[in-house]
């Protein structure tokens, strides 16, 4: 990706993952080492904190936006790697759980309606169907069940998002998986 085309999205994300680590590493460390007085700059505080910094101040959030990019990518995977093997990964897997005839129109979408992309409407799979994919993947190491569904909104679905909620429950509870939805 050529720096220069760099969102400020994208930077924001980066910014963001750095605060979002600096602030979940509570577990590992429980001695406090807050800001001293001679470290001022924001970035090197966020860093080197071992327990969650609720005070910033807009100044400082604003510093470290605007840190260029490299160098956040670079200590948000220092940071990351103090943690966590950088070598780990999830296995996730993804069920299209209600696919096509979406009534929206975004214009890269093969599930909209609008689009000629030979993918057909289908209802909702079953509950019993969607658990069997679900130990399935967890049977070939998933630890993760992703759902997905072809719709333009909940407006009316009220029986679908209750079922939803059971699969997700089950495949929590019963499988042990963690989960993730997307319903638009
Ligand atoms: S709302 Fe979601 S499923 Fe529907 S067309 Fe847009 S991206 Fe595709």
């Amino acid at each position: 990706m050529m720096l220069s085309t760099i969102s400020r999205k994208q930077l924001s994300r980066s910014t963001f993952a750095i605060i979002s680590t600096t602030i979940n590493t509570t577990a590992y460390k429980s001695r406090v080492r807050l800001m001293s007085t001679v470290v001022t700059d924001p970035l090197k505080i966020a860093l080197s904190a071992e327990k969650p910094i609720h005070n910033w101040s807009k100044e400082d959030i604003t510093k470290i936006y605007n840190t260029p990019l490299m160098e956040l990518l670079f200590q948000a995977q220092v940071q990351h790697r103090k943690y966590n093997d950088p070598a780990e990964i999830q296995l996730c897997t993804l069920l299209s759980i209600k696919t096509g005839g979406c009534t929206e129109d975004c214009k890269y979408c093969a599930q909209s309606s609008k689009n000629e992309t030979g993918v057909k409407a289908e209802k909702m799979i079953k509950f019993d169907a969607v658990i069997e994919k679900a130990k399935q993947a967890k049977e070939n190491g998933s630890t993760r069940f992703c759902m997905g569904a072809a719709w333009r909104d909940m407006n009316g679905r009220k029986s679908g998002l209750k079922r939803i909620g059971e699969m997700v429950k089950y495949i929590n509870d019963e499988l042990k998986m963690e989960t993730c939805v997307t319903l638009d």
